[in-house]
């Protein structure tokens, strides 16, 4: 029998167009270079792909024509279909974008003051199943490859009125289970589209290979752990994670990180009240964060509270007496507490919420019910 060598995954092929936005500069090099073209040309690709904003190759104007057809031949550049986006009174852009299975995820571009961040989904749905969450209560299909959560990134900073300075993984899907896609993304987030590794941010419901696999990396990146609750028991009610990772393993798994990385990690804490929100609660998460000495003393943590967005019925957001009080007693514990800057309230940004609401809009989907809708619009392209 004949032997043959494999194709390299950099080889143009006419039936698989390559997603350029999953690669290096120096890979987008070598693919220009097997069309039998000088490798400066991927440069050249590269540089109006990830710093030019070029959302096609016909947008790259100093390329010839008939080199600009030649790619777009056996290449993509990768920008997603818009389908429809929402916009917030406070600038907050909320996208669902086609991918070219037909797929559709979110991205959201939130602006701050002096800076502005992309939050980014990982997955297309989530198996996760978080009882909070419109992603997981719509399963999962599959997971993206790095060049369609780079593409998200693009998208939304091509539309983006000032520069974006900070990306999040934590839209649809869990990324610690698309560990090896969501790694290259980071890298290729940080040095092809400038955005410093101290701001990109993951987050995670505590997938423990996965956190050990980013001490192992060492990365200088934000860690989040969706923590949400203070022990198994609540934690297991609205999170099935907890009966894979019980919070021991997954406090150990954090502490190991800490030290490897020296970086103190976010423990998100979604505040649902008669939930987790009680006085008992607070001090279960003081202990939790300060530690025991034998197991490993305190946390390099901060909590950030994020009081439920009522978008769901089952839920209810804690009055802000409740919350303040929440806030005081850790703080009186001695943990270090923040309180999260909400953003696109009005457009329903928690992630899956666009994708569900545009599903049920699709011809033979049954009418939905959503409580205390505020001023929702939402502009399909
Ligand atoms: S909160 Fe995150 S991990 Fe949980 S179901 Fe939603 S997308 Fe998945």
């Amino acid at each position: 029998m004949a032997s043959s060598t494999p194709a390299s995954p950099l080889s143009p092929s006419p039936e698989a167009p390559l997603l350029l936005t999953g690669l290096t500069t120096a890979q987008i090099e070598e693919f220009v270079a097997a069309l039998g073209l000088p490798r400066y040309r991927g440069r050249q690709v590269a540089d109006w792909i990830y710093r030019r904003n070029a959302g096609s190759f016909e947008e790259m104007t100093d390329l010839p024509r008939a080199l600009r057809h030649q790619l777009a031949a056996v290449a993509s550049v990768g920008r997603p279909e818009v389908v429809a986006r929402t916009v917030d009174a406070d600038g907050t852009t909320k996208y669902l974008v086609r991918l070219g299975d037909g797929q559709t995820v979110e991205c959201v571009w939130l602006p701050y003051r002096e800076w502005s961040s992309v939050c980014l989904s990982t997955q297309v749905g989530c198996p996760m199943a978080c009882a909070f969450c419109a992603t997981g209560r719509g399963g999962f299909a599959r997971n993206l490859s790095a060049g369609e959560i780079v593409a998200q990134f693009l998208l939304a900073r091509a539309h983006a009125p000032c520069p974006v300075t900070h990306a999040v993984f934590m839209g649809m899907g869990e990324p610690l289970l698309n560990t090896s896609a969501v790694l290259q993304a980071l890298h290729l987030l940080n040095s092809e589209c400038g955005i410093g590794a101290r701001n990109l941010t993951l987050s995670t419901v505590g997938i423990v290979p996965g956190i050990q696999r980013l001490a192992r990396e060492k990365l200088q990146i934000n860690l989040a752990l969706s923590l949400h609750a203070p022990d198994d028991e609540t934690r297991a009610r609205f999170m099935p994670v907890a009966q894979h990772f019980p919070l021991p393993v997954v406090l150990a798994a954090l502490r190991d990180y800490t030290a490897a990385t020296h970086r103190r990690v976010t423990l998100e804490y979604l505040l649902i009240a008669g939930v987790n929100d009680s006085p008992a609660h607070a001090d279960r998460l003081a202990d939790l964060v300060l530690g025991k000495k034998e197991e490993g003393g305190p946390l390099l943590a901060v909590v950030n509270l994020i009081p439920y967005n009522e978008t769901e019925a089952r839920f209810r957001r804690p009055s802000e007496e409740g919350i303040r009080r929440f806030m005081a007693r850790l703080k009186q514990r001695g943990v270090a507490v923040t309180r999260r800057l909400e953003r696109g309230e009005t457009i329903a940004a928690a992630c899956g919420q666009l994708r569900r609401e545009a599903a049920s809009d699709a011809p033979g989907a049954r009418p939905r019910r959503s409580p205390r809708r505020r001023g929702t619009a939402v502009a399909r392209t």
